[in-house]
Order: C-alpha cells, then structure tokens, then sequence
C-alpha cells in the first residue's frame, strides 16, 4: 500500500518556488496521496491551483485559527514576534470554501487555537462553526487544528454531529486522545514522531484503525530546526511501527485503510 499525507502546507514561503519539486519528491518516496491544506484566501486559491497539476495532490481549504481572528486584531497590541495575519472577510471566505467544497477533499485547516491566542474564543468558534457547517452540507472531513483547546473542539464536533474529522498534531492527553478515537475520529501523526515521545505514544497506544500520517510540512519534521516535506513520511510510519512493535508494513497498510476509509478515496496501489 502506498503513504499518505493527510495535512502539508506546500504553499508556504518556506516552499516558495519549489512546490513542484517537493510534490514530485512525494511521489518519488511512494506517497500516493498528499492532501494540501489552505489556511486564509490568498493560500486557499494556490492550493487549488497546485493540486489541479498532480493527480496526488489534493486540495483541503480552511481559515487557520489565527487568521480567522485577524479582522479583530489590533497590530499595535500584538504580542508575539512574528507578523499578526493579514485581516479579510471570513464570511466571504467562508462562502466561497462553499461554492468550491465538490473540488475538495476536506474542509482544513480549521480549528480552535489557545496557545497564540488566549481569547478571541467566541469569533474563532463562529468561523469554526461556518467551515463545519460547509464540511456538512458537502459530505466532507474536516481536518482540525486543536492546540491547547481540543477537549472543546471535540465538544463542538459531537453537538454539530460532525462524523468524519482528523485532529492534525494533537498533543493533549491520552485519555482526551482515545475519546477522539472512541467517537469515530482520526488523529495524523508528523515524522516528529522520530524524536517526539508524546507522538510515540499515541503510535503506541490509539487504535490501529484511527490513525493516520501527515507532515503538517514545513513543520514537525523528524529533524528539529530543518524544513518538512511530504517525502519524510516514511520515515514517520517506520517510527511509528517501532513505537507500536509491528511491522512498518503492517502500519502502512493500516493507515492508508483508514485514508480511504476517511476520506473516501481509493488509492492506487502502485504510485
Ligand atoms: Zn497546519
């Protein structure tokens, strides 16, 4: 069975001009499938145009947590070091995810985000809300980021009777974890996992039939400090099955299962 990657960001500065080659690389290291994730409207239309070029790309559009809330802040109280996002109508971006949801495989990345942001929870949980809501009416996954707010989120999911969801990179608890895969969602686990005990455990411990890999690329890459790609799923898989003490290729044919089973689409066995 081939590798998936359920959550990369190919555009992203850190990919700039080199999208096309970290794609081809993908496929080159056996991953059938890399599901290519939008965060605000400028990625969002990139990402639908880089997957229209590769049959193993597939489009997921979202508003991130944070930009979702970036209408609301006020640049001159922005506490971090790093840039506050560029402010635009979520509700127009909201629409428009709507109006091209049969194009996609997912609704992501969307979510709830308190480790950034402390409060701005009631219009983050509204955008949340609205994507879900796309997510409904078209039949599709949501893909979830949930850092330091997952035990809500799961709330959320249950009240809306969302059924297909992915909680990317979560790093709550393990009790939290098993009631995300009691209640019929996945959790996708980065190549960190080589370097990450957290991670390990989850490989180790969650049902075989709820997890699935991703790379959340440029990010959580096996080695700390260096950029991400697609390409290093392998090597995620291999930590994971050492975590779990079974065969990398029983691990990989689990996960692809549950690729197809999640998000409906089948894989090509020779990629
Ligand atoms: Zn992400």
């Amino acid at each position: 069975m081939p590798f998936v990657d359920v959550h990369a960001h190919l555009i992203h500065p850190q990919f700039e001009g080199e999208e096309r080659q970290a794609a081809e690389r993908a496929q080159a290291a056996g991953l059938a499938a890399v599901v290519v994730n939008g965060l605000e409207p400028e990625s969002n239309r990139r990402v639908l145009e880089l997957c229209e070029e590769y049959d193993h790309l597939y489009p997921a559009l979202g508003i991130y947590p944070i930009d979702a809330i970036a209408h609301r802040i006020d640049p001159q109280t922005w506490p971090h070091d790093w840039p506050p996002p560029k402010p635009f109508d979520v509700d127009a971006e909201i629409a428009f995810i709507d109006s091209v949801a049969p194009r996609l495989i997912a609704i992501g990345e969307c979510g709830l985000d308190r480790y950034w942001l402390s409060d701005q929870d009631q219009e983050q949980e509204r955008v949340l809300r609205g994507l879900i809501e796309v997510a409904l009416r078209h039949d599709k996954p949501v893909i979830l980021h949930t850092r330091k707010a997952e035990a809500r989120t799961l709330e959320i999911l249950l009240e809306m009777g969302v059924e297909k969801a992915d909680f990317h990179c979560f790093t709550g608890k393990l009790k939290l974890a098993h009631r995300i895969a009691e209640a019929g969602y996945y959790l996708s686990i980065p190549p960190a996992v080589a370097r990450d005990q957290t991670f390990q455990r989850f490989a180790k411990e969650l049902p075989l039939d709820r997890l699935l890999t991703e790379t959340d690329s440029p990010y959580m890459g096996p080695v700390r400090g260096e950029r991400n790609e697609p390409a290093n799923v392998p090597l995620g898989v291999a930590a994971m099955a050492t975590a779990r003490g079974i065969e990398p290729a029983a691990m990989q044919t689990a996960i692809a299962e549950n690729f197809e089973r999640l998000f409906g689409v089948p894989l090509s066995t020779s990629p």
